[in-house]
Formats: C-alpha cells, sequence, structure tokens
C-alpha cells in the first residue's frame, strides 16, 4: 500500500518544478491551481464556452471536445470544416450543439454547422474540397452515464463538465 506521506513532498516538489518550467501550463483559474496539458482540456476554452453557452456541463464539454478534435485531426480552418450534428432535439443534447459551434469554428452563422434529430449522439466532420471526415458517436456507456446520474442545478452541471473535461476521448467517443 503507497504511503501518501512520503509521496507528497515529492509530488509536490514536481508540481513547483513543472509549474516554474511551464511543464503543463499550470495555471490558476477559479481559485485553483490546474492543468491544461494534452488530457485535460485547456481551462480556458471551458470558461469561455461556458461564457458562451451560459452555463459549463458535459453536454457543451462533449462537443468542445468532439470539435477541438476535428480541428486538429483534420487541420482545417473554420472556414474549409462542415459539421453534422446528430442528436435529440431540445435540452441538454444540443448544448452538444454549441460545444462543437465554439471549438469546431462551424457555426450557424457561417452555414457550416447543421443538426439533426436523431437518437444518441454524434458528429461527423468533413472539409470542403478536400478528403477526409472524422467522425465520433458518443458511447452507449457515456449516454448511460449521463442519464443514470443527472447533475443537480448548475453547479453540479458544472461539477460534471469538469469532470468530462479532464477524460480522454477515447472513453467519451467511438470514432
Ligand atoms: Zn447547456
Amino acid at each position: 500500500m503507497p504511503d501518501e506521506g512520503a509521496r507528497l513532498p515529492s509530488s509536490l516538489l514536481y508540481l513547483v518544478i513543472s509549474w516554474k518550467l511551464g511543464i503543463g501550463n499550470w495555471g490558476f483559474a477559479e481559485g485553483r491551481l490546474r492543468s491544461s496539458n494534452a488530457r485535460d482540456m485547456k481551462y480556458d476554452l471551458l470558461a469561455a464556452a461556458a461564457r458562451f453557452h451560459g452555463h459549463l456541463g458535459p453536454w457543451l464539454v462533449l462537443g468542445l471536445k468532439a470539435g477541438a478534435y476535428a480541428r486538429k485531426k483534420l487541420a482545417a480552418s473554420p472556414f474549409e470544416l462542415r459539421a453534422r450534428v446528430f442528436c435529440p432535439a431540445g435540452t441538454p443534447y444540443t448544448c452538444f450543439v454549441d460545444g462543437v459551434q465554439f471549438s469546431s469554428g462551424c457555426t450557424m452563422g457561417k452555414g457550416n454547422i447543421s443538426h439533426h434529430r436523431a437518437a444518441g449522439c454524434r458528429v461527423e466532420f468533413t472539409r470542403r474540397d478536400k478528403p477526409g471526415r472524422v467522425r465520433l458517436a458518443l458511447r452507449p456507456e457515456i449516454w448511460t452515464e449521463l442519464h443514470s446520474r443527472p447533475s443537480r442545478g448548475m453547479a453540479g452541471a458544472a461539477r460534471l463538465g469538469r469532470e468530462f473535461a479532464g477524460r480522454r476521448l477515447a472513453e467519451l467517443f467511438i470514432q
């Protein structure tokens, strides 16, 4: 069994060193020291998206993660990319659409995103005039999890959203 007392100083030392060296982009957000390394979503993106959408929640974060991944994977500008989102009409599912809009740059205003009523939740990204496609479907177990542990109020949704931001894409979506 690991000795927490013995491990604490070295992990604290690592935190201070990595923070000083800028490894993992340590920074303060909402009064807490946070990392925005490869696994965690950039914390300022979460805050900005929450301001845009009006609140932070898991469906918004799922959309953010999907859109950010597609932008990176397809190396496309927001003008080249096109998103087709498939999910039920109405909140909380359509919060996913706002997340996709915010991180992918595919927006209603530019006309390069469309919502299609469907059971489940998935998104397809393509590039204009170029090959390449990203398809992400929410894992059934995540769909079940979101329906079996409904978040209580805005604070609960925000907490769950932050938790989802720390999960790997493969834990959330099937490609
Ligand atoms: Zn929402």
